[in-house]
Parts: C-alpha cells; structure tokens; sequence
C-alpha cells in the first residue's frame, strides 16, 4: 500500500495517535541482514506504519538492498519503502532496481539523488538531481510508485542560499512527489519555523520529521557535525555532565528526544515520526514507550513473543 494512503488511513480521525515509521541500513554481513530480519521482525510488532531500507550505490550492497525489499515484502509482509539514489548509477541499473520493487510488490520509493563521489569526480550518473529521478520513475511507472524525497529544515551542505534549497524541494513535488522525510535536527523551534515556509513556499506535501534518537555521547556530537545540523545549548547542558556514562546518556537523550517529538506533534505541521534506528531497537523503542505510542496490548504481545516483561526488554 502506498505511504500517503497509510497515513490518510491512520489520520482519519483527528484525534488519532501519532504514527511513526523505522529507516533501517544494508548490512554489510551476511549474519548482520539476518539479524536485522529478526530485529524487524520484532520491532514491526510495534505497529510502525512502514519500514524504510536505505540505498549504498555501487557495489554488493545496491543490489542487498533490493534483495532485501524483495524478503521484507514478501516474505515478512512488512510495508517497505525502498530508497534509491541516481549518483553514479547509469540508467540500466536504477531500472532493474524499480523493476525489482515492481515484481515484489513495493509501491513506495524513496527518491534520491546521493552524496557526491568522495574523491570529487563529476556523477557518472545519467541524473544530475532527485527530480531528474522523480521525472523519470514517473514516466515508467506512471502512478504506481508512492515517491517521497528528502528535505533539509536546516539547509543542504551544498547550498549556502536557504530559500533556494526551498525551491528545489517545491521542484521536486513538481516532478511528482508525494511526501517529504526530513534530515535528522535537533532545533525543534527552526523545524516548526521551515515547516510554514515550505506551506508558505506551495510545498503542500505531507512532511516526516527525521527522528534520530540519542545512544552515546560522542555520535550524538559526530552525526550533528556529519549532517551539518545545529545542536541547541540545552542538550548540551544535559548531555555533556552524564557524557561518559552511556545509559544515562541515552535515559536523558530519550526525554530529550521525547520533548522534541511532543513539541512537533503540538505544532500540528506533523502526524508521523520517522526514527533513523541505525538497525538498533532499544533507544527507539524507549522514545515511542515515552511518547506513549505504544498500547498496552502491543505491550502484551511483545512480552509474549520475547518472555520477558516489557520494562525489561527497554
Ligand atoms: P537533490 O534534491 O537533488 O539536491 C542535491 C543538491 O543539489 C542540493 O544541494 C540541492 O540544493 C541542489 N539542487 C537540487 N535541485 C537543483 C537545481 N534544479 N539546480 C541547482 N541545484 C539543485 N543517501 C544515500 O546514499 N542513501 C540513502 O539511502 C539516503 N537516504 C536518505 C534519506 C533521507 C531522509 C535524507 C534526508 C537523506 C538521505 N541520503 C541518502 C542522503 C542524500 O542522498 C544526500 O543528502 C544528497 O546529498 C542529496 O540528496 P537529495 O535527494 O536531497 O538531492
């Protein structure tokens, strides 16, 4: 089912809870995909709407990705969204990979354009941009594909020019897009802000805040440098004196990370989170137990399925 219809489904009635979804990455075992098929397996039983797999282009790992569509589609029934990047990939392989999620019965991509060749070499690609993405899946697979992209609250690395950054989200809905997943961020305050522009700017798409929860200090401090997004002066505050100690990092990292995600959902610009999992369970399932999206009968079932009461297994 495509991702728009699931979330109309879940928001029907106003009053509804939040819905929330989980990114996991390719691993680069084969011990490692096992594992995360069990970790999937079980975190499904938290009744996310649709689970994400990400995207490595070049290599094994492009193609474990579709593989690993295939299997979380049709052997374990999860709802899955495929990501898939254009940078670097000549055309014939971003067929097969679309074609692959048609046969498995995946209708939901998420449309990418990729991280730059490293060594600074020009794309190989035969797309210079998500939308020349977009532009294409459309022209093949007409409405089949729900497609989502991404969006930066805080700006894309690559553009110093904020309101451009905007233009080129509104030039990807344009192309066809049909909803928007944000990077990670920590400033609740400029998402809420970035939210009305993109409405003010004609983005009209639902957007999906990027949830990355807190489990250590130091990656805490790596990914917000890594993604260039700002960390406020509160986290720091509560973070840095307990910064040695991992699990009251990640105790205050959850109410933390909880108050962000209370704020978004009283903004009322969003109804559904998105946690990057980086394939782990415990944090995002302490957040969501703190949010209070998990009901008691979800609670029940995980006990059941894990022996051992739900406290325990956060
Ligand atoms: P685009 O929207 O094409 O933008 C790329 C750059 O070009 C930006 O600087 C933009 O401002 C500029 N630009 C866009 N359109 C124009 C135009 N018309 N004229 C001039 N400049 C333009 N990477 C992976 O490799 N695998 C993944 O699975 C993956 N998943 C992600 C999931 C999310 C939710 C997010 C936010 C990012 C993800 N990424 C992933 C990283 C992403 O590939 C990089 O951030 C990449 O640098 C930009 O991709 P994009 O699709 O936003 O590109």
């Amino acid at each position: 089912m495509k991702i728009t219809d699931k979330l109309a489904q879940a928001h029907k009635d106003d009053k509804a809870a939040a819905s929330f979804s989980f990114e996991f990455f390719t691993p680069k075992t084969s011990q490692g995909v096992q594992n995360l098929y069990d970790r999937m397996d079980r975190m499904y039983h938290l009744n996310p709407l649709f689970i994400d797999i990400t995207w490595n282009a070049g290599g094994r790992l492009s193609t474990l990705t579709s593989e690993m569509v295939h299997t979380t589609s049709t052997v374990l029934g999860l709802e899955t969204c495929m990501h898939l990047t254009c940078t670097n990939m000549p055309l014939q392989l971003i067929d097969d990979a679309l074609q692959k999620a048609y046969l498995s019965g995946c209708q939901n991509i998420l449309a990418l354009r990729g991280d730059p060749p490293l060594d600074g070499s020009e794309s190989t690609g035969d797309f210079k941009y998500a939308k020349d993405l977009i532009r294409h899946i459309r022209a093949k697979f007409g409405n089949h594909f729900c497609i989502g992209v991404a969006g930066y609250p805080e700006g894309h690395p690559e553009e110093p020019d904020h309101a451009k950054t905007l233009s080129y989200l509104k030039q990807k809905q344009d192309e066809g897009a049909d909803f928007v997943v944000t990077q990670l961020f920590y400033d609740v305050d400029n998402f809420i802000d970035w939210c009305a522009r993109c409405r003010g700017a004609g983005i009209t798409l639902p957007i999906i805040p990027g949830i990355m929860p807190i489990s250590n200090y130091n990656a805490f401090l790596r990914r917000a440098k890594w993604n260039n997004v700002a960390v406020p002066q509160s986290f720091i505050d509560r973070l840095a004196p307990i910064k040695e100690d991992d699990s009251r990092v990640r105790e205050e990292g959850c109410l933390l990370m909880a108050e962000l995600c209370q704020t978004l959902l009283d903004s009322k610009h969003v109804n559904h989170l998105h946690f990057y999992t980086m394939n782990l369970e415990k944090s995002t399932t302490m957040l969501l137990d703190s949010l209070h999206l998990v009901s008691n009968q979800t609670k029940q079932d995980y006990e059941c399925e894990n022996s051992k009461p739900w406290r325990k297994s956060l």
